[in-house]
């Protein structure tokens, strides 16, 4: 079987997967690295905090330094986020969360 044959079907899958509900969102709590999401097999817990937030923050130094390189960006979002809380970097996404406007969609631009 190609590859191109199993990834729909895969995807099919996985989009019944998240019909099937079962999933929460709040803050996950590790002292040793960022849990973006975890399963015990029956409840999905999903923390968005902590994508959204660094990619705030990433897109702020964007902002504020625009002659950074990219990799520069991504590797000074690390340091920042590492020296953050759980308290402050729930704060930064609540932060967020209030401020930002929706949209429907937005063709990107070059930058990153
Ligand atoms: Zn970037």
């Amino acid at each position: 079987m190609s590859r191109k044959v199993e990834r729909p079907a895969l995807l099919v899958r996985v989009l019944t997967e998240l019909g099937a509900g079962r999933i929460t969102e709040g803050w996950l709590a590790d002292k040793h690295c960022f849990v973006h999401g975890e399963t015990d097999g029956r409840v999905i817990r999903i923390n968005p905090a902590i994508g959204v937030v660094d990619t705030v923050i990433h897109e702020c130094l964007h902002r504020l330094e625009p002659s950074w390189s990219e990799n520069y960006v991504r590797r000074t979002t690390t340091w920042v986020m590492r020296r953050c809380s759980d308290e402050q970097l729930q704060a930064i996404y609540v932060e967020y969360t209030r401020i930002a406007k929706k949209r429907k969609s937005h063709r990107r631009t070059d930058a990153g």
